[in-house]
């Protein structure tokens, strides 16, 4: 009997033994092809022998030393050269050990950055109904995901929501790109206006929406009027690149791709690919500063933040995406896997919408291409699509939900950047299998 508390305890999950490549391997000697990453995590693919050797050179020299007295070689090497790559003026960098923690301290350095110059006045985010940002109280009040809020909604901050930039469903029917940004800037001004542009501290949005709605890429020149309206009350711009980020979208920094730099980022999965629990908070150097002009202390951290070995391996994996040219491969392959996917499905019935950048892209799944209407809830698609689909050794991640009222299903992928031309043959022969077994005939 087992004494692991699942996450679905009536669908008890094979045990994982190994890793090789883009496949895990089950006990019973299965393999299955990670088609999502996990969750958009494994971006090195499994078994990279040069993360795995960082890991254990740092482990026999130094596993831990807390914070609070050291800081350490590894924890100092990752943040030279996450800032080296990093856009815009972002300077200093806090290592955590997830995308949750790293959202955390995004928030919270945000209220301080504020207390810090002297507007205690600003208490409100403003951040988006198609989001995710973690699960901890913080970030989860922050995030749209109305599914994972609900139950927790009487224990959660009051965020104020407003649209995504979600074209597929939010665009009018012959809205050009630019009317549609230019509407949702209207909405978040609006929004800033009826809170109190002094109170408010920072919007926060996925530059690419992961977790909610699967590979939602924004119109041109939406983040430059968010931005710009940002600057123009003072606010600060948080973006979540916990999932987009770390190359998974064909850039570093997602945000690279929209002409916007933000004042606070957060990174996570791709940064540990898996190897080990990272993320990081980056932030300008005019924060930092004021940080350490005024308190000089953070009124934040946890244990094991900017744990060495972690470091190490968010190191090693950085070097790869960079210097190893991965995210450069992410860009090349992700514009075939795109294609792909665009040639297989991109005139089935059932599929509304093929979308998404790099080795980050999705499908949105519709009971009629016409009118969009979703599938019926009852049918429970997205669990059919999963199940369909690891019966036939792909991993995938499908999902369900509902922004502003409307259902929407839809198959989010992101493998590993050392995907070859063959495995999306591979990919997408057995997601067609899945989907013909789950949809409704
Ligand atoms: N932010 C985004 C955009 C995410 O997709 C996730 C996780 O899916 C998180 C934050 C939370 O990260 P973690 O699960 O590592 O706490």
């Amino acid at each position: 009997m087992s004494h692991i508390f699942p996450r679905h305890t009536k669908a008890l999950p094979p045990v994982a033994v190994a890793g090789e490549g883009c496949y895990l391997i089950d006990a019973e000697g299965r393999r299955y092809f990670d088609g999502s990453g996990g969750a958009a995590v494994s971006c090195l693919g499994h078994g990279d022998t040069d993360v795995i050797a960082a890991i254990k050179a740092q482990v026999e020299r130094l596993a831990f030393a807390h914070t609070g007295f050291f800081t350490s070689e590894p924890a100092e090497a990752l943040a030279d050269k996450l800032i080296a790559h990093a856009p815009g003026d972002l300077d200093r960098v806090y290592l955590v050990s997830g995308g949750s923690e790293a959202m955390e301290a995004a928030l919270k350095l945000a209220r301080q950055y504020f207390l810090e110059i002297g507007e205690p006045q600003r208490r409100h985010f403003i951040a988006r109904r198609q989001s995710y940002h973690g699960n901890t109280l913080g970030a989860l009040a922050t995030g749209g995901n109305e599914w994972r809020r609900a139950q927790f909604a009487p224990m959660l901050i009051d965020v104020a929501h407003v649209s995504p930039c979600y074209p597929y469903r939010g665009k009018e029917p012959g809205e050009s790109d630019a009317a549609y940004a230019d509407r949702l800037a209207a909405e978040l001004e609006a929004e800033i206006e009826r809170l109190g542009p002094e109170t408010v501290i920072a919007f926060v949005a996925e530059p690419v929406v992961g977790a909610t709605a699967g590979a939602v890429v924004p119109v041109p020149g939406y983040f430059r009027r968010i931005r710009e309206i940002c600057n123009r009350h003072g606010i600060l711009l948080i973006l979540d690149e916990v999932m987009c980020g770390m190359g998974r979208t064909g850039t570093l920094f997602a945000c690279e791709q929209e002409g916007v730099t933000p004042d606070i980022t957060a990174v996570a999965k791709g940064l540990g690919g898996g190897y080990q629990p990272i993320g990081a908070m980056l932030c300008t150097r005019a924060i930092y500063e004021a940080i350490a002009a005024g308190s000089g202390f953070f009124q934040h951290g946890h244990t094991y933040m900017g744990h060495p070995v972690a470091a190490a391996a968010g190191l090693a994996v950085l070097t790869k995406l960079t210097d190893g040219g991965l995210v450069a491969r992410a860009a090349e392959m992700g514009a075939r896997f795109g294609a792909a996917l665009e040639e297989a499905f991109g005139e089935h019935p059932h599929v509304g919408e093929v979308r998404g950048r790099g080795l980050f892209r999705a499908l949105e799944l519709v009971a009629d291409r016409e009118t969009k209407a979703p599938f019926e809830p009852g049918l429970g698609l997205a669990a059919r699509i999963k199940r369909e689909a690891f019966a036939r050794g792909l991993i995938c991640y499908p999902m369900s939900g509902t922004i502003d009222g409307r259902r929407g299903d839809h198959v989010l992928l992101a493998p590993p950047f050392i995907i070859t031309e063959e495995q999306i043959g591979e990919v997408i022969g057995k997601l067609a299998d899945a989907l013909e077994a789950s949809l409704p005939h």
